[in-house]
């Protein structure tokens, strides 16, 4: 019996082509079975998130909306001294 390929079609940067390894779950290989790909994505997106979490600019934009509250919060006492 001739051992089943992965249906999953991969690029090469330059065409499309099938994907070489052998089918080991519903036609897919290890690395195309959709269980695998949907582990890998979320995990790509956590990483994702947690590296934007600690960006220079995420960081920074934190911090404007912590400046901006506070600058709020003067604001009002302000207010409060001047008209109370
Ligand atoms: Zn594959």
């Amino acid at each position: 019996m001739k051992k089943e390929k992965c249906k999953k079609e991969v690029w090469s940067g330059f065409y499309h082509h099938p994907c070489p390894r052998n089918a080991v779950k519903d036609g897919y290989c290890r690395q195309h079975h959709p269980d695998k790909v949907a582990g890998r994505e979320r995990l790509s997106n956590d990483i994702k998130k947690i590296k934007w979490k600690n960006s220079p600019l995420s960081i920074a934009m934190r911090k404007i909306k912590e400046l901006e509250k506070e600058n709020d919060e003067l604001k009002k006492q302000l207010n409060e001294i001047y008209y109370p």
